[in-house]
């Protein structure tokens, strides 16, 4: 855990570890087909794969932000561990006044409940507005099968527990330090966030972006990132979004922190792609 809080900007951003999820290779697509496809589940070699679940706490003189929420206790005992890291960096959830998400997901969303009641009870939730609009719309909902229909529930307890201390965003500066970025393709509204100094030399050299689902599974998807998850609402968007965002990073130099990737990282241009390193 040496690795798991780091100062960018005026704030001291935590790393809360949910839990760790574990997926089958089925869940691999690529963006070329097929083909590409079962060399991809070559190159990983293994039937299933493991990715951390993360959310974030932001610490300065004004209070804590929090960037996504963990599972809470919907997906079980293996999860939400999000909620004691919390505890052991000496905050409670009545501290929380600013929640950012990154998109409408359960593991990013659902440890914003404690049952019918919000966990966090004084905390406004700031939702990129084209992902609050996509899982609040009933067509949306009927179009997507109904195995994936997890978003629009969430959204529907967001909207039943939080309601009126919901604040829908766009692109731009949220909070001081702190920008939302549209990275849209594994959800229509998935959002990053930019933490850095408003002193141009601290910000070139010292930068974090948050990049929610962005990447899930650090070394492939770096290596080529046409690879998506099923998960993905819009793959062929998620993957324009996918590269152009490694190739931001590596140019300037930020440093990269995810739901599902592991710890603080830096991302380096290969000859054949990127390749995801700890920072
Ligand atoms: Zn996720």
């Amino acid at each position: 855990m040496a690795n798991s809080v780091r100062r960018f900007g005026q704030y001291e951003v935590i790393i809360l570890r949910d839990g760790l999820f574990e997926a089958s290779a089925d869940v691999l697509i690529h963006a070329d087909g097929d083909v590409a496809r079962q060399r991809a589940v070559e190159v990983l070699g293994k039937p299933t794969f493991q990715v951390d679940v993360n959310c974030f706490a932001l610490r300065d003189a004004d209070g804590i932000i929090l960037v996504d929420a963990g599972t809470g206790t919907a997906w079980g005992p293996k999860y939400g561990h999000a909620r004691s890291a919390l505890h052991d960096a000496g905050i409670t959830p009545g501290q929380i006044q600013r929640i950012l998400l990154t998109h409408i997901h359960g593991d990013h969303a659902l440890g914003l409940f404690d049952g019918d009641d919000p966990y966090f009870p004084n905390a406004e939730i700031y939702v990129p507005e084209r992902d609050f609009a996509f899982f609040t719309d009933p067509a949306a909902r009927e179009a997507m099968p109904e195995a994936r229909r997890g978003g629009f529930k969430v959204a529907a307890q967001l909207q039943q527990i939080y309601g009126s201390r919901i604040r829908r965003i766009g692109e731009g500066q949220v909070f001081a330090g702190i920008e939302a970025r549209t990275l849209p393709g594994h959800t229509p509204g998935h959002a990053g966030y930019l933490v850095r100094s408003d002193d141009p030399a601290d910000a070139a050299n010292n930068a974090l972006l948050i990049w929610g689902d962005t990447v899930h599974l650090a070394g492939l998807q770096a290596s080529d990132p046409k690879i998506g998850l099923a998960f993905d609402v819009d793959p062929a968007t998620a993957v324009r979004t996918r590269q152009a965002t490694l190739e931001d990073a590596a140019r300037e130099g930020w440093v990269v922190a995810g739901g599902h990737i592991s710890g603080f990282c830096r991302v380096q241009k290969t000859s054949e792609g990127y390749q995801i390193v700890q920072a």
